[in-house]
Order: C-alpha cells, then structure tokens, then sequence
C-alpha cells in the first residue's frame, strides 16, 4: 500500500463571526449565543480541532469584542495557533482582515461561517482536498429543494429557474491563497459579494462543487436554533 503524504496543518481558516445577528433577536454577537452549553463559535473550534488539515485559525470577532471572543475560548486548547482579529463593518472586510493575518506558510486558505457552527470536519477535509488535488476554488453544495421564481418589484413573476440546475452554497470554501487574496485585492463595491466564490468567479477564474452537508446549516433565525438542538447537532 503506497503511504499517503502527511497534509496536516496545511490549511488556514478565516472564521468571519463579526455578525451581530440581528435576524436572531437582540442579544449578543451571533457567534457568542449559546447551543447546547457552548457558543456557536466554540463548537466551530471544536470542529475544526477535528480536521487534521487545519494548522493555523483566524477569527474575525466583531469590532470592540476581540477581548470578549478571546475570553469566550481561553479554556479551548485547540491543536493549532488560533489568532483573533478585529472584524469589518461587512463580512467581506471581515475575511479580508483575517487573511491579512494568516502567515506565511499555507498554501490553502479556507473561509468558513461562524454561524455554520455544526459543519462536519470531514466536510472542511472535502473541500481542502480538493483544493489540493488542484481547484483554485472549491464550494460546497446541496440540492435545491423548493421551486425558484424569479420575481419583479410589483410582485409578478418574470420565469421559473429550471431547478436542477440550482445548488445552494455552504462554507467551508475552500481557495488556493493567492486566488482568495486576488479576489478580495479587487473587491471595490461597499458591502461586497454574499461569498467569497463570487468574488473568484469574478476574476473569471472557476469554481468546483463538492457535496455539502445537512448539517452545515446556517444558523439564521432563532428556528434554526431550534433545528440545530433537536438534531443534536452539537453531538453529531
Ligand atoms: O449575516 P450573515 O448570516 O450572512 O453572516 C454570515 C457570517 O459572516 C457570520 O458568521 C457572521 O458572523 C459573519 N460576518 C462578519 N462580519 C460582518 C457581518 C457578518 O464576520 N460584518
């Protein structure tokens, strides 16, 4: 049996949590919400402890609570350097910041949600290894389930998406670092794209899909807290 290369530790993730949630209620950060006795972004840590690919994480806490996110995983002994930096005002300005404290040494970077707190490690070992075996971008997808109109101002439809041709994106995505630092060099517009892929397919350069997982959800509204307890996702 040929021995595999040892690829732990080549791969650094951005971990964007400067979101306030608003969508959730009022409260803390979204990423500093508890599910099942722990913050959303601990079990993202812990996840991530899992993946024998991750060697360096940065995450980007919101602006005037680095100290409190710092806090919020003192007890936490990752098997890898974790760095906390300040966020942006949008989540764009959050990745950027946190790549710019990746150092050097990690030819895969990673951009992955706080708020997809219960992602699977073996979805973060996907989308790595496909970015190993050579995708500049790699995202991960699942099916679209509900029929998608497209629909005008006033209410009235324009057409029907043919729906086998729509996925609905996840994080972790996945980048060969100087494509990820490429594409957000020339990010110009305020606010950005909804992800990171978007900025890639903008410099023309293509993206891969690899399959996502259910339990990646994002946890938008307090529903899916509610989703993510009765699946137990914290345990899976
Ligand atoms: O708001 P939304 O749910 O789309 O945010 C997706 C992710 O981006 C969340 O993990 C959130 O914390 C993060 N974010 C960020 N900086 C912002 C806005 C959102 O890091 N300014």
């Amino acid at each position: 049996m040929t021995a595999q290369p040892d690829v732990r530790g080549d791969v650094a993730v951005l971990v964007p949590a400067a979101g306030l949630g608003t969508r959730l209620g009022p409260g803390t950060p979204k990423a500093l919400r508890s599910l099942a006795g722990a913050p959303l972004l601990v079990h993202v840590l812990r996840r991530l402890s899992a993946a024998p690919s991750v060697g360096h994480v940065v995450v980007a806490a919101p602006p005037d609570g680095e100290d409190a996110v710092r806090a919020l995983l003192v007890d936490e002994t990752p098997p890898f350097p974790l760095e906390v930096v300040s966020g942006g005002a949008s989540r764009q300005e959050s990745v950027a910041a946190a790549l710019a404290a990746v150092p050097s040494g990690f030819p895969i970077v990673l951009v992955h949600d706080a708020a997809r707190a219960f992602a699977p490690a073996e979805l973060l070992e996907r989308v790595a290894a496909a970015v190993r075996e050579g995708h500049d971008a790699v995202i991960p997808v699942l099916p679209v389930v509900d029929t998608i109109k497209r629909v005008d101002a006033a209410g009235h439809v324009v057409t029907t998406v043919e729906r086998s041709e729509l996925r609905a994106v996840q994080t972790p995505q996945g980048f060969r670092r100087n494509v990820l630092a490429a594409a957000h060099a020339q990010l110009t517009e305020p606010g950005g794209a909804t992800d990171d892929a978007a900025l890639v397919e903008r410099l023309g350069i293509k993206v891969f899909c690899v399959p996502g997982a259910e339990a990646a959800l994002k946890i938008t509204r307090p529903a899916d807290l509610m989703i993510a307890e009765a699946l137990r996702l914290d345990q899976a």
